[in-house]
């Protein structure tokens, strides 16, 4: 028996205040982008959750897998809407006891509409009584292999068995926008959605040198938001063409340096087109120590071109922590794939694990920042996605 409906359930703790009509409005259209063109009739929000109402046909299962993917879902289930007459919502129970074994189940009932006949109570006892003749199997309140739910609404019951659960977080848009500077490697797609997870929209930084290597980090890098944008459904990437200015690093400072430098010049322009973005503050996929540019030292003199925030959800992650997540959000394999980072191009043996701030300021000043600056800025790319169902796959 197909479900008519989806009941969805979100976390109470992030509806304190005032964000509560915020966060729902994102929700919802959130889950309304997310499940387009899969039959979704209409999608209201009674009383502390979210109801989607189902076309005839519609591709349910789909709809599960997607509501899977979308952030401040706490858990959803598939539901049968009813009228509140008992025998009807006895019927429903009926029908769903042969769709799948179970040998201990629970009900739960919950009687939202004071007015109706039976007490919550009173709906457990006779409908557990029910199933228990029909199915055979025992009432197991604490670890039931099936439960039961019946939500009495004023003008509709209804009733689902199995709960999903959701990604949890927060709805992508409530928390503002931010800027990620991607690579093509494992980490800052990681600390993408670990940011979408909490409410941030995410714009993309790519910098690339082709054509001084192949295009394939860029087009890692492309693979890599058109992933993401199952999670926030539209995105943005900016590929800023670098190897010209690594040239120039190359051409004049010292080798140790230039690693530090790159970086350097990375945060200034990723800070002027995250300006353009409005974004509050800028996302990195560094973890402290493990490469020579992420020791605490380097950290620091990098960041000191910066005036907006720096967002590092993995400062603290081990990479076998890092890959894990990687692999659960899919982008892993994407990752992997062989490319030749920017940051690779001309990197000495020994790059410097502690630059101090005055060498990299006398490097700096044979360079013209501005001038390197603008042309990373204004040779940019910009490419859109939406999320569609096409990959939402
Ligand atoms: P990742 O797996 O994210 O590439 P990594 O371990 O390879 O990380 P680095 O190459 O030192 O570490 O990069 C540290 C951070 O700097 C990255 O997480 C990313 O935020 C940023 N970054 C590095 N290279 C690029 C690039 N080509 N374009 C944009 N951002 C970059
Ligand atoms: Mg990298």
């Amino acid at each position: 028996m197909p479900p008519d409906s989806l009941v969805v359930h979100y976390h109470e703790i992030a509806l304190k205040g005032d964000n509560r009509p915020l966060f729902l409005r994102q929700l919802i259209e959130n889950i309304q982008k997310a499940t387009q063109r899969l039959g979704v009739q209409k999608i209201v929000a009674p009383r502390g959750r979210i109801l989607l109402f189902l076309e005839k046909g519609a591709n349910w299962e789909e709809i599960v897998g997607r509501l899977g993917s979308v952030f401040g879902i706490a858990n959803y289930s598939p539901a049968w809407r009813r009228s509140t007459r008992y025998e009807a919502i006895e019927e429903t129970i009926a029908a769903l006891i042969p769709e799948k074994a179970f040998s201990s189940f629970r009900m739960s009932a919950r009687r939202g509409d004071k007015s109706y006949p039976l007490s919550s109570q009173e709906m457990n006892e006779r409908l557990g009584r029910f199933v228990q003749e029909r199915s055979g199997a025992r009432v197991d309140l604490e670890n039931p292999e099936r439960t039961f739910h019946v939500e009495i609404l004023p003008r509709e019951a209804l009733i689902y068995t199995e709960k999903v659960r959701g990604p949890g977080g927060l709805p992508v848009g409530v928390s503002g926008p931010v800027a990620v500077l991607l690579s093509g490697g494992i980490d800052s797609p990681v600390a993408s959605y670990l940011m979408m997870k909490r409410g941030c929209t995410v714009s993309f930084i790519h910098f690339h040198s082709y054509p001084l290597v192949t295009k394939a980090s860029w087009e890692k890098a492309e693979e890599l938001v058109e992933h993401l944008t199952r999670y926030q459904y539209d995105s943005r990437l900016y590929a800023v063409p670098f190897g010209e200015i690594q040239r120039q690093i190359v051409a004049e400072a010292p080798a140790a340096l230039r690693v530090v430098l790159y970086r350097r010049f990375m945060f200034r322009i990723a800070e002027e087109l995250a300006r353009r973005e409005r974004a509050k503050a800028l996302l990195t996929g560094e973890s402290v120590g493990q490469v020579a540019s992420q020791t605490l030292d380097n950290l620091a003199v990098i960041q000191e071109v910066a005036t907006l925030p720096i967002l590092r959800p993995l400062i603290g992650s081990n990479k076998d922590e890092i890959i894990e997540i990687a692999q659960q959000i899919g982008t892993y394999l994407i990752s992997i794939q062989p490319d030749q980072d920017c940051c690779r191009l001309f990197t000495p043996p020994h790059p410097s694990v502690r630059a101090r701030l005055e060498d990299i300021r006398r490097a700096e000043a044979k360079l013209d920042i501005d001038g390197l600056v603008k042309l990373g800025v204004e040779g940019v790319t910009i490419r859109e996605f939406r999320f569609s169902q096409e990959n939402g796959r």
